[in-house]
This record gives structure tokens, C-alpha cells and sequence, in this order.
């Protein structure tokens, strides 16, 4: 089957154009691009869409979400990530979610990136305290089935958690600690021996649109034995190590409170800081680590929306760049984000950097962002040879924006109005591997109706018993936000917040 989209105006993000617009055709056959150019002439054969009017694109990136929150969008606010923790990822847990249930939030995911231009996402979820094989299924079938292209991955943590956080020890009263410790974690061993069965159940599942990468959650929440079993597996299976890194400032204190390093410095000592990790956030690095993380040539995904809802500050995403890092855009998860809109989160990104300082050279723009969104992205997902870029050869991941509104109209430089201007109500059509998957309003794989009309009916329930559980884990809020307050009222050296809020009463910060 042949695609020819005529004379649309085009951002390849690759090939002679790099990111400069021009007005061109596209033409897909099978699940391929197989040419780009200016005019590639009649194709008799092929399915003409009229491009003029319309912005060809490839398909954005999200580099990292957790679908486990999506349920839990709208519900929290005012927190900083170690108290939120407590309510989206409770330290006592309730049961497992429903398989059903798994199966609809994950679409849910799927069904709002794809109605967000979003062709490839990276979901690291969370489904303690069970690995299954057949839940992981479960996860990667609503995503074979929605048409979207897929990392999935189940995180692991296996420390308790209050040797994961800085003083937690003389903070928690030993009655609360006493609920918190016990129960037998995880090895090392028994995570390989399961990513080794989800790559042979999953990884290239959906025509090769679906893979499974490893997640150790972060280095602090994993023994070295964890780490080392991970960075193996993806190393041998050339996929992501996916983690997170550095997200804020008590995260910081954690290293030097527990490793006597910063937690990079800890990564590379023991060998895991390679090209296939990419992190999550990389808010409070320091200068070494920066440099660190560029000789290794490894990732960051930037969660420039979801470290302000945490106020966890502001990533130097410059000087990342400078050290020669890889960046890719994420929403992060639907609870500390509220949408999984990577166009939202291109605008953000474009703007908070210039609150970094006054040296307006090196605030990010327009090209920078689109990179991030789109083949930066890709990168960090290890899928750029796929996608990310619209390039003869490669997958056909792309969307069509329709430039016949007021955010096009006057056109100006068409990448400064998707960055500074688009908000996603101009898609009208959204390709993945070469097939039609949104189109004028509609999904073309599921029936959204029903879907929603089965959330509306079966979650509220669900969400009680959460609210239950949520309960439950309030007598650990105030010594949480002692740990935060401790952990934020430490010199460490650096500061990555914005503005001028006063401090806590009695410190400097
Ligand atoms: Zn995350």
C-alpha cells in the first residue's frame, strides 16, 4: 500500500533540510518512508492526501511517563516529589490493580498520546509487588492494540526505602519504620531472569513497534547487584537502561549523605554509566556530573512540566547540552503532569530556560526544542535509527498539523509556531509505522466512546479503595516533609531553583 502526501510544508528533522522548513512530498509505502523531496511526481499507485494547508512533521516523542498515575490525574497539587510519593506510589500498598483496570489505563495513555501527536512513548510503570509476565502482557497488548510505538518497562526498586532518603532513620519514629521494613526484595538475579522472559514474550512484538527496555528505578532504590544485572541486560538487548537521576535536591543530599558521592559520580564508579542509560530529569547535577554523563554519551529526558508541579526545580539543560548529553522531552507521569501533552511541555521547556539567566544566547529555541521532541527523543529511546526524523528508509511515524487557523495565520517560521504556538488542536492526522491512527477528530484502532464509558464506570470504585490507601499513608507525611526540609535546607553547593521564595523560616533556604 502507497501513501503520497503532496506539497505539504515539511520538518523532516533529518536528511539535506535538517529542521529548515520546505514545501515537499512525502511518500510511505508499506510501514516505511520510501522518498521525501520537494516533488516526487505523480504516483498513480498510491493514496494522495493534499498537503497544502498542512505542516508534515514527525511524530513527537514522549521519553518518559509512568502509566501506572494515569488514573490520578486532577487529584494532587502543592507537594514536592518525597511527599507526593507517599499518595501516587504508597509505601503501603494496596492491592495489585485489577488486570481489566491495567488494561484500560494503559489505553488510556495510548489514546492521549496519539490525540497529542505523540508516535512513540516510553512507559516505565510501576506494578508492585508482583513481577508478572502475564500483567507485562497485559501493559504491551493495550499498546499493540491502540497502534502506538512502545518502551515499556515495569521499574524495580529492591532497598527500603528509608535507607533510600538522607536522616530518614532518625526521622521516621521506630513504630513507623517498623511498617516500612521486612518483607523479602528482589535480586538482582531474579529481575534478569524476568526481563529475560518479557524480551522473549514481547521485545519486537506489533511488527517491531513494541520493545521492552530495563528500569531500575534510580541507583539509591537499587542494590549494585541490581544495577550491574541491568546495565547487562540492556547493554546485551541494546535497549534503554531507564532511571531516574537526580530529580531533586534531597535526591542530592541522598548522595552525599549515603555514598559519600553525587549519585553520578556513583553510576560511573561502578560501571553502569554507559550510552544506554537514559535519565529521568537530571535537575541537581553538578558540573562534574554533567561532564561525566557527556563522556559517557548517555540521555537525559527532560520533564520540564512535572519538575514544576514537584518543585524540583529547573534542569540546566544548556550546559547538559554543552557536555555533549542527548536530549529528549516527557511528560512524566499523568499525576505530577496532569496531561501527557508533549506539545505543552515543548513550550514550557522553550521558555523557563531563559529564567536561568540573562546571557540570551544560550537560552534554548525553537530548534533545540523540536530536536528534543522528535529525534532526541528517539535517541533516548534507543529507536532513532526507526524514527524521529522524516528520512527515507525509516519508519513512517509522522502527523499532519493543519496550518488553516489562527495559530499559523500569519505564517512566520513554522517550527516558532509548533514550539511557541501549537497546543495539539491543529492535528488532523497522525501515522505510526506507516498506518493511519488518528484522523480528522477520530482514533481509527479503538473506540474511544467505550472506552471512556468503561473508565467512567469501573474506576470511581477503584479510586475509593485508593482513597483508603491513601489513608492509610498519611501518618507518614509529616516526617516525610521533615526529610525534605532537612534535605532542602543543605548546602550542597548548587541551587537549581527559580525566583526569589522566601526562605524556610530560620534558613537560608
Ligand atoms: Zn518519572
Amino acid at each position: 500500500m502507497k501513501t503520497l502526501i503532496r506539497q505539504a510544508t515539511i520538518i523532516a528533522m533529518g536528511g539535506p533540510e535538517g529542521d529548515a522548513p520546505f514545501t515537499g512530498d512525502i511518500l510511505i509505502e508499506g510501514n516505511a518512508i520510501a522518498a521525501i523531496g520537494r516533488d516526487l511526481g505523480a504516483h498513480p499507485d498510491a493514496t494522495v492526501i493534499d498537503g497544502r494547508n498542512r505542516l508534515a512533521m514527525p511524530g513527537l516523542v514522549n521519553g518518559h511517563l509512568h502509566s501506572s498515575e494515569q488514573f490520578f490525574k486532577g487529584r494532587y497539587e502543592k507537594m514536592p516529589l518525597e511527599v507526593w510519593l507517599l499518595y501516587a506510589y504508597p509505601l503501603l500498598m494496596g492491592p495489585q490493580i485489577p488486570e481489566r483496570l491495567l488494561y484500560l489505563r494503559s489505553m488510556l495513555v495510548a489514546i492521549e498520546s496519539l490525540r497529542g501527536g505523540v508516535t512513540t512513548i516510553c512507559d516505565c510503570f510501576f506494578d508492585p509487588p508482583i513481577f508478572s509476565i502475564e500483567r507485562l502482557g497485559t501493559v504491551f497488548q493495550a499498546y499493540g492494540d491502540a497502534g502506538i510505538r512502545a518502551n515499556v518497562t515495569n521499574s524495580v526498586i529492591n532497598i527500603p526505602v528509608l535507607d533510600t532518603l538522607p536522616h530518614a532513620r532518625e526521622i521516621m519514629p521506630a513504630e513507623l519504620q517498623k511498617l516500612l521494613d521486612g518483607g523479602a526484595m528482589i535480586t538482582g538475579k531474579a529481575y534478569a531472569d524476568y526481563c529475560e522472559a518479557a524480551f522473549r514474550a514481547f521485545d519486537g512484538g506489533g511488527g517491531g513497534r513494541l520493545r521492552y527496555m530495563v528500569s531500575p528505578s534510580a541507583p539509591q532504590r537499587c542494590t549494585i547487584d541490581l544495577l550491574e544485572a541491568c546495565s547487562a541486560l540492556a547493554i546485551s538487548h541494546d535497549v534503554p537502561f531507564h532511571t531516574h537521576v537526580l530529580e531533586t535536591k534531597t535526591q542530592a543530599v541522598t548522595g552525599h549523605e549515603i555514598f559519600g558521592k553525587t549519585l553520578i559520580r556513583y553510576m560511573h564508579d561502578l560501571g553502569v554509566l554507559t550510552r544506554n542509560v537514559t535519565i529521568a530529569h537530571s535537575v541537581w547535577v553538578s558540573d562534574e556530573d554533567m561532564a561525566l554523563m557527556g563522556a559517557a554519551d548517555c540521555s537525559v529526558v527532560h520533564n520540564a512540566i512535572s519538575n514544576q508541579k514537584l518543585g524540583a526545580g529547573v534542569a540546566p539543560l544548556r550546559r547538559l547540552i554543552d557536555a555533549g548529553v542527548n536530549i529528549g522531552l516527557g511528560t512524566d507521569g499523568a499525576s505530577s503532569n496532569d496531561t501527557l501533552r508533549i506539545f505543552d511541555v515543548m513550550r514550557v521547556a522553550a521558555l523557563i530556560h531563559a529564567a536561568s539567566g540573562p546571557d540570551y544566547a544560550r537560552w534554548l529555541g525553537a530548534s533545540d526544542i523540536l530536536k528534543a521532541a522528535t529525534i532526541g527523543g528517539a535517541h533516548t529511546a534507543m529507536l532513532d535509527r526507526q524514527t524521529g526524523s522524516l528520512e527515507a528508509g525509516k519508519r513512517a511515524d509522522l502527523i499532519l498539523l493543519d496550518t488553516d487557523n489562527s495559530i499559523y495565520t500569519p505564517m512566520n517560521d513554522p517550527r516558532k509556531h509548533v514550539v511557541f504556538g501549537e497546543n495539539g488542536s491543529s492535528l488532523r492526522l497522525v501515522m505510526v509505522d506507516g498506518e493511519i491512527v488518528f484522523r480528522d477528530g477520530r482514533l481509527t484502532t479503538v473506540d474511544e466512546a467505550e472506552i471512556y464509558r468503561e473508565v467512567r464506570e469501573a474506576v470511581p470504585a477503584w479510586l475509593a479503595e485508593h482513597r483508603a490507601v491513601e489513608d492509610r499513608n498519611r501518618v507518614f507525611e509529616p516526617h516525610m516533609a521533615e526529610i525534605h526540609r532537612r534535605a532542602t535546607t543543605t548546602d550542597i553547593g548548587l541551587d537549581r531553583y527559580a525566583g526569589d521564595m522566601p526562605a524556610w523560616p530560620g534558613t537560608n533556604r
